[in-house]
Order: structure tokens, then sequence, then C-alpha cells
């Protein structure tokens, strides 16, 4: 039975299960055996919310953690993450800790700081463009703030492992990362400085190296399902970091900055830049040509080599492509990168644009526009496939006609095969068994953590405020009463500790004093779970009674015992 005697302690504080002698002496060893939940007062606790709307804000998951007082901005993309977000946080991190133990990954801390002679090791230095945060020290000597950090695990990897026997090995950190964005925006989505969780795995062998790909991507699939968001896995360009497999993992959103095609029948799920499909119905043969060139060569154009003439554009840039496309059909300038082995971004360019330059222009041809029997001079051309896939296509998957479907994804996490791009540029090379030197073959494994805090909002919110996840959720429940009445406080202040003491976090709101109405919106706003209200069903002499309890998610509402209460909040072990 639980007592609902007032509390004698003035604050109150995180409870603790009675236990025996032995539990106390390994407690005060290794930390509490069961774990007290956390309670705290509203009237105390750090949550500045606000009625109104903030200007700044373009979609609902910025405007809702800045609303309901998890952050502030500090600058244009960056912010303070209050204490509510850094609940969030922590249970995120949580999450991937477990999950990165279990895959076998073993957690450090790296700087923020990289030196600029390492970065021009691997090349990146001069390739990463004007999103790389870059500064001196009074020495005069080049850092940048790290975006990703491949090169600083190799080179510890590469001084400290040299023999067969020390691999495979799997570390990762979880820190903050800079991305000096042009425009930041949406928040967390897009800001510049951000928390990311970064694994890098060396390995004897390719065969191991794909091993721990495999080993990833089930940890991530782990991690994503206890976050408790819709997901979808898809194949992926390699962009800049590496050459290999990849994949990413997308929270499915509307908001999402990805396109993503998803076939529902087999799972199968690409991106944009990846996603292939055959055309449903007649293709016409019928086409239509599309110019494209490397964005850079545009670049030069507008610059100096419509005066200066071709000498001062790099003969890298000098190379123009003319697509043949089946009329209707968008060429995926990505794929043509792919195809030509042409290291920048396309884009396309007006032949008027190239009077004082000689460049040979290229032919491609789609591969639809070839199989449809379309006559032209494609004899020289290159034929492959060049198109952009659009929702509606069939699923090269399935043996049904089965139309994909496109959904919008934030990204949120990115598992790569990096082979021996950055042991070969940093000498990360082991002695094999036989005693021969070889590159180490890894792999890299990013998770987007604050990007994951606002894709969950972006998900899973109503007109009210955000709506969490339990497994996110800052806290599990708040408590509250309708009025100020003596029995209510005192009814209240035993529950929340109740549940506290059976693992549940929880925050008493005791500002008896406000209107019931303005604590519910506000409990709504900032998204607990459960919301336990203390009211009219309290018997006010007994101390006994029942409660309402609205169930955040599906917005049942039930009125039931305290001890109901504790019973249904009470947390459940998690097993994987
Ligand atoms: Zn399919």
């Amino acid at each position: 039975m639980l007592s609902l005697r007032p509390l004698k302690r003035a604050v109150v504080t995180a409870g603790r299960r009675s236990c025996s002698p032995l539990q106390r002496h390994m407690s005060r060893h290794f930390g509490s055996l069961s774990r007290a939940g956390d309670l705290v007062r509203r009237s105390e606790y750090f949550i500045p919310t606000a009625k109104e709307d903030f200007h700044e804000a373009a979609i609902p998951s910025h405007q809702l953690l800045l609303r309901a007082g998890y952050m502030r901005k500090s600058s244009n993309g960056m912010f303070m993450l209050l204490p509510l977000a850094i609940r969030v946080m922590e249970k995120l991190v949580r999450i991937i800790d477990k999950g990165m133990a279990h895959a076998g990954a073993q957690k450090l801390s790296m700087p923020f700081l990289l030196s600029q002679e390492l970065w021009e090791k691997t090349g990146r230095w001069a390739t990463a463009g004007g999103e790389l945060m870059r500064l001196h020290d009074r020495h005069g000597k080049g850092y940048c703030l790290g975006p990703t950090h491949e090169e600083i695990f190799t080179e510890l990897v590469a001084r400290e492992v040299s023999s067969h026997k020390q691999l495979p090995l799997t570390l990762y950190q979880i820190g903050t990362k800079f991305r000096d964005e042009i425009r930041p925006r949406f928040g967390l989505l897009r800001a510049r400085e951000f928390v990311m969780k970064d694994a890098y795995s060396f390995h004897a062998d390719t065969d191991d190296a794909e091993r721990m790909y495999n080993v990833m991507d089930e940890t991530y699939s782990a991690i994503f399902d206890e976050v408790g968001c819709e997901w979808v896995k898809v194949e992926a360009d390699g962009g800049n970091i590496g050459s290999g497999k990849t994949h990413e993992f997308h929270i499915l959103s509307d908001v999402g900055e990805d396109r993503l095609l998803h076939c529902p029948c087999c799972g199968y799920a690409a991106n944009d830049e990846q996603a292939v499909g055959d055309v449903s119905g007649p293709v016409s043969s019928k086409h239509s040509t599309v110019y494209l060139a490397p964005v850079d060569l545009k670049a030069a154009l507008a610059n100096s080599a419509a005066e200066a003439g071709a000498s001062d554009v790099p003969s890298g840039m000098l190379r123009r492509f003319c697509v043949a496309m089946p009329e209707g059909q968008t060429v995926n300038a990505q794929k043509v990168a792919n195809a030509v082995g042409c290291e920048f971004e396309l884009g396309e360019v007006d032949v008027g644009e190239l009077p004082n330059i000689d460049v040979d222009v290229e032919h491609l041809v789609d591969q639809t526009l070839a199989q449809s029997g379309a006559t032209g001079a494609f004899d020289d051309s290159l034929v492959g496939d060049f198109r952009l896939a659009q929702e509606g296509d069939l699923c090269k998957d399935c043996s049904q006609d089965q139309p994909l479907l496109a959904r919008r994804g934030i990204e949120v996490g990115q598992i790569f095969r990096l082979g021996t791009k950055y042991s070969n540029a940093l000498g990360a090379v082991f002695d094999d068994a036989k005693g021969r030197k070889q590159p180490m073959d890894m792999g890299c494994y990013g998770i987007g953590v604050s990007r994951i805090i606002a894709a969950v909002v972006e998900s899973s919110h109503d007109d009210c405020g955000i709506v969490w996840p339990s497994s996110l959720a800052p806290f599990n429940a708040v408590v509250l009463t309708t009025g100020s009445q003596k029995h209510l406080k005192d009814a209240s202040q035993s529950i929340a500790e109740a549940l506290a003491n059976s693992g549940a976090d929880v925050v008493l709101d005791d500002r008896w004093k406000d209107g019931f109405g303005y604590k519910l919106s506000e409990a709504e706003l900032v998204g607990y779970p459960f919301v336990v209200i203390v009211g009219r069903d309290m018997h006010p002499d007994k101390g006994s009674g029942r409660v309402e309890v609205r169930h955040r998610q599906s917005g049942d509402v039930s009125v039931i015992t305290p001890e109901e209460v504790v019973n249904l909040l009470s947390p459940k072990p998690v097993s994987r």
C-alpha cells in the first residue's frame, strides 16, 4: 500500500529503495544497483517556456525546442542546450553507448582542434572547402575545428598498433563537431556546431572490415529501433569521405532535406542520387539532350577564363558532357559524375557560355533510351543509367510490378567502408602473420546526436507540443494538481516520490498558485509521456482516492489509484 504521508524534506531529491548491507556496500563501489529515478520540483527547475512563437524558427522542431525551453539561440547556427535538452541527449547517449559496447567499440575523447599538418597528409585541408572552420594559434600554426575525425583516429592507431594480433580495433567518441554552414537553418538540423558520435574501425583484411560493417549495420538498426521513430536505411553515395560502400539511416519526416525512394514490398530504399528503378509504362523514343559541366568550370568561366582563355582553367575541369535522355526524364548529375570519374558536382552549362575555351564534348546516352530503339548518332557514346529515378518507377528488386514511393528523410546516421584511403595516407600499417607490412582496412560510422533530437521532435509532435517517445523523454512524467489545497499538495508529492523510487524520472509541478490549465498546457508543450493530475478524485480525509493519468502519445485518459500509476509508469527492463 502506497503511503500518502507528506514529505518531511523541504527539497525532494531522487529517492532510494531500502537495500541490504551487501547492496549498500556494492553500491558505494559500483553505483546504485537498481537506479531510482530523478525527481525535480518544477519551481526550481530551469525550463524557460515561451507562449509566443520565435520568429527565427521556420520548422516545428526548431520552434518547439525553443518554446518548450529546451534551447536558446546563441548566435547564427549555434545553440545553448538547456537542462531538458541535456537530459534528452544523455538518454540518447546511453542508448548509443550501449549499442557501441555491443558492437565491441571502445569510447575515447579526441580534441576539437585538429592540426592543418595532419589534414594536409590526406589532402583534405585543400579539398574541404569553405565549410571547414580554420584558425591559427599565436605561433601561426594552422588548425581546423573538426567536422569529422578520420585523420586523428588513424594517426593514433598508426602510432600504437603494429601487429595483426592487435586487430581488429574499433574506437569511438561522442563530441562536438563544427561546420561553417553558409546558411545555418532549421535549428539543430543544420547548425554550425553539433554533437556527433563517430566510430572508426581498423582491420587486417577486407573480410573483417566487411564483417564489422554488417555488425554496425545491425547495431544502428537496434539503436534507431530503441529511439522509437519511423526510420529507413538507404543506399547512399560515398561523397568526399570515402569511396566505398555506404548506407544512410534516415528518420522519416516531411521536412527532411533528402528525397528517398522506398519499396514498401521488399524494403529497398535509396536516396535521390543513388536510387534505381525501371520506368513504368512506355518510354518515349524521342529524346532531349542536356549539357553538363563541372560546377568549378562555371566558376572559372565567371572569374577569369572568359578573358584569359583556357590556360587558366585546371585541365580536370575542361570536360563537358552531353547526355541524351528520353523525353520527360531528368538527368541525375551524380550518376554521370560516378560514370565519368568526375570528382566534383556537375552543373548545367549553357553552350553560349563557353566562348574562348575549346572543350571536347563527351557523349552519354541513358540506357532506357538506348533500349527503347531510339535512333541517333549514339555510336561513340557511353551508355549507362544516368536517369533520376522517380516515384512510381518499378522496383528492380521485386519480381512484381511494385512502384517505388517517395518519402522525405532526415539523415541521422551513416556507415562507410573506407578501405585503405586513410591508412595509406597516414601510415597505418601492421605486420601480418608472415611479417609483411599491410595497410589497415578501415570503416567509419557516424550518428548525428543533436540532429536526432530535432528529427525526433519533427517526426513526433502535435498542435500542443512535443510528443517524446519514452526512450528519449527528459522526464517520464509530470505530477500536477488542479488546486492548492493541502491534501492535493501532499498527495502529489507522495506520488512523485513513489514514482521516482520505482525508477521513473519525474517533475513535481509545485507551482501551487498557478492555474491548472496553464500547467497542463506547459506539460503538453514540453512533451512528458505521462501527465498525472491530482484533483477532485483525491479524498481529502483519508489520503486515498484516484488520480487522472493522461498518455501524451495516445491521448488515453485513465482514472486510477496512485499504486496503479506507479505500476503503469515504472520502467520495464529493456532487453536486446
Ligand atoms: Zn521491392
